[in-house]
């Protein structure tokens, strides 16, 4: 059988925040730990290059990259908003992530792995078109979206964003894209304070599933059976794309959802059944949040594990 390819940078601890932030590099350190633990036979540690400024562009405006690039601090930690910062790294570390999510898209489409997981931060999916924010400066999944469609020539293409906040820069950046569908399942009123079930996309190519706070596994799963699937099914993507954000779990104090780990193996389960019966087993999943190092961590490398079985 082949390997699950997992790509992971050095890197991506070098992307530096002010302490007491939660999206600090210590939730990668905690994942990697875990996963050299379990000696998974099945898994291939790779790396990648960092993403040029035309797979960038995919995604973003040329004045928005140009004015990030240039705000690239020499030595401190510089605040791009509220709770967005930026050290020297940072930059080379998001250009990586969308790096590593490109060449793991390539290597899928070959065939060369079954499918693959981006170890990667700072996270992408609320970063939009114009506008870094949410620990967020590139919109990775959308970049990796329209890279499928517009480089590699694919036709339809889906993104599942389970992160426990509306992935607000998916949206931005596929809003105008009839054949990108982008389904987001998040927590309603917190941050970023968008994903109403009304924001819909320009031919409805956008699903939004605001949950209330309390949020359950039965809840969870009833809705991943009977609408996120369903949906899926009906648009028939070639491709499958996961924001994998842990931030929804029990314990992470960032929310106030009530789901499990096993939650997030259901849902890894029903995805890549879906794949393997109707999208050539084509997926690739990205990590966005989670800020509850241990149950992040147990979470990130369940999900990798189902992808691999
Ligand atoms: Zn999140």
């Amino acid at each position: 059988m082949k390997k699950t390819a997992l790509y992971y940078s050095n890197i991506f601890l070098e992307h530096i925040v002010p302490n007491g932030h939660p999206e600090n590099n210590n939730r990668i350190k905690f994942i990697i730990k875990n996963i050299i633990k379990s000696n998974f036979k099945n898994l291939k540690f790779k790396n990648a290059k960092p993403a040029n400024h035309n797979i960038l562009k995919l995604g973003h405006t040329e004045r928005y990259i140009n004015w990030l690039s240039q705000l690239k601090p020499a030595k401190e930690i510089i605040k791009i908003d509220q709770d967005t910062f930026m050290s020297p790294k940072t930059l080379e570390s998001a250009k990586i992530g969308v790096g590593c999510l490109v060449d793991a898209i390539d290597n899928v489409l070959e065939k060369k792995y079954r499918n693959a997981f981006c170890l990667l931060r700072p996270p992408g999916h609320h970063a939009e078109r114009e506008k870094a924010m949410g620990f967020c400066f590139f919109s990775t999944i959308g970049i990796g979206a329209k890279y499928l469609k517009k480089i590699k020539q694919l036709y339809k293409i889906a993104i599942v964003d389970f992160d426990v906040h509306h992935g607000n820069g998916t949206q931005d950046v596929l809003w105008n894209d009839p054949d990108c569908l982008f389904i987001s399942i998040h927590q309603d009123k917190i941050f970023p304070f968008t994903g109403s079930k009304n924001e819909t996309g320009i031919k409805n190519n956008i699903l939004n599933i605001p949950v209330n706070a309390g949020s359950n596994s039965t809840e969870f799963r009833s809705i991943v059976d009977n609408i996120i699937i369903p949906r899926l099914i009906k648009f028939e993507p070639e491709f499958l794309l996961i924001s994998a954000g842990f931030d929804g779990h029990q314990d992470d104090q960032i929310s106030q959802t009530q789901w499990a780990e096993s939650d997030f193996i259901y849902i890894t389960k029903k995805l890549k059944s879906f794949a393997n019966q109707f999208c050539g087993d084509r997926i690739v999943s990205c990590l966005e949040g989670g800020y509850h190092l241990e149950k992040l961590s147990t979470c990130c490398v369940s999900h990798i594990k189902t992808l691999m079985e």
